[in-house]
């Protein structure tokens, strides 16, 4: 599974919900919020038992409509 727009094969083609202008692909929410944890944090946590994550199929992505000046999330189907 990857997202087509992480990859650069599809481009965003999503217009604001309010003034239906074209908005613009600010990447992956998830590459946005926070600083990267580092993998060091988790080998010193070797007891954290972490609870299973769902299958998700589908990539955030932060897009932000210059009109409204407004940042939404919107998810992108993965292939
Ligand atoms: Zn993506
Ligand atoms: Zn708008």
């Amino acid at each position: 599974m990857f997202c087509p727009v992480c990859n650069g094969i599809q481009s965003l083609h999503v217009r604001c919900s309010s003034c239906d202008s074209a908005i613009v692909d600010c990447g992956r929410s998830a590459d946005l919020t926070g600083p990267y944890a580092p993998y060091a944090q988790i080998e010193d946590e070797p007891l954290l038992s972490h609870a299973p994550v769902p299958e998700t199929l589908s990539c955030m992505h932060l897009v932000y409509c210059q009109t409204c000046k407004l940042t939404t999330e919107v998810s992108v189907m993965e292939w």
